[in-house]
């Protein structure tokens, strides 16, 4: 088994809340990219057999000791992403970058995660969720949303932009709709029909396949399938000045770049790492004022497995939802 789905079978089994956790009743929790790296091992292992998930939205059923200063109470419904916590001393989390700090901790990584009926989580690290959406359609919202947006920033669209997302995803779909909101045209390459279908739903300006040239040239783009080969028509589709922010924690090697073809006139390649709870905060702000059309799957958690397979295989649009 890859998935690892935590069915309990006493009371005994229900994890306790340490200092300062909150206990969390999973209402669902969102089948990440990232949890295919973790359970097949493209990410090193943190924890032997460590339960995947970090897109979970849950309902305080225990609040552990001095959790309450966070300002959670039994039955709120409350959100674990990835970053699950961070030491807040190093130079890093001092600039407002803790997700670049070298202690950080990961949910479903780490720690348990949100493939399970009960889970912890730090209450400094746990989200407030906007009113409007089902549970289902809250979690992808968790880490392919988050992500997603902090993506966005890190490819520095400017008002009015034109965007060109490669791989339309759960992230993926989530991001254009902020963007279209922002007034950006967004162009969408990507392989398999369903993810076209979505995006032309969603009022993308054009659709290719995923190595196409987009029809004008990017302001800015994100490369969301973990596919290194693409680095390289996404740096050739750029304006001057354009800027590629790659959004996955893995990528295939890119190949070798051509520095007149991908990177001249000022182009910029970089890369995203996790997140903040800052950039958390924002895009759930911004998903409480604009309604998201979030396009989710829901599976069994004891399904898990076959959730990862299909996201794998590529089976479906948007992002698929395990529900205890
Ligand atoms: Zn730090
Ligand atoms: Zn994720």
């Amino acid at each position: 088994m890859t998935g690892h789905p935590l069915r309990l079978h006493t009371e005994d089994d229900i994890p306790r809340p340490g200092p300062g956790e909150l206990l969390l009743r999973v209402l669902a929790c969102g089948v990440c990219r990232t949890d295919l790296h973790v359970t097949e091992g493209d990410l090193p292992p943190h924890r032997r057999g460590v339960t995947p998930g970090h897109e979970v939205v849950g309902e305080v059923a225990a609040v552990g000791e001095g959790a309450a200063d966070a300002g959670f109470a039994a039955g709120d419904r409350a959100g674990a992403a990835w970053l699950r916590w961070t030491d807040g001393t190093c130079k890093y989390c001092r600039r407002d970058a803790e997700n670049l700090c070298p202690r950080s901790l990961y949910t479903g990584w780490d720690a348990d995660g949100g493939y399970a009926e009960y889970m912890t989580v730090p209450a400094a690290y746990a989200h407030r969720l906007p009113a409007g959406y089902s549970d289902a359609e809250l979690a992808p919202l968790l880490c392919a949303g988050i992500i997603g947006y902090h993506a966005l920033q890190r490819a520095e669209l400017p008002p009015g932009g034109r965007l060109g997302l490669y791989g339309f995803g759960g992230s993926a779909h989530l991001a254009a709709q902020v963007a279209m909101a922002r007034g950006a045209t967004v162009h969408v390459l990507t392989r398999g029909e369903q993810a076209k279908r979505l995006a032309r739903e969603l009022g993308a300006a054009s659709v290719g396949d995923a190595a196409d040239m987009p029809p004008e040239p990017l302001d800015a783009a994100i490369l969301f399938a973990p596919v290194g080969d693409l680095v390289l028509p996404a740096l050739a589709a750029l304006d001057r000045g354009g800027t590629l922010a790659i959004a996955g924690i893995h990528l295939t090697d890119i190949p070798p770049l051509n520095y007149e073809k991908h990177l001249f006139q000022e182009r910029q390649l970089r890369s995203v790492t996790s997140n903040t709870r800052a950039d958390a905060r924002e895009f759930l702000g911004i998903a409480a004022e604009h309604k998201l059309a979030v396009t989710v799957h829901p599976y069994p958690l004891d399904a898990a497995d076959q959730a990862l397979r299909d996201l794998e295989a590529g089976a479906f649009d948007g992002a698929a939802v395990l529900i205890p």
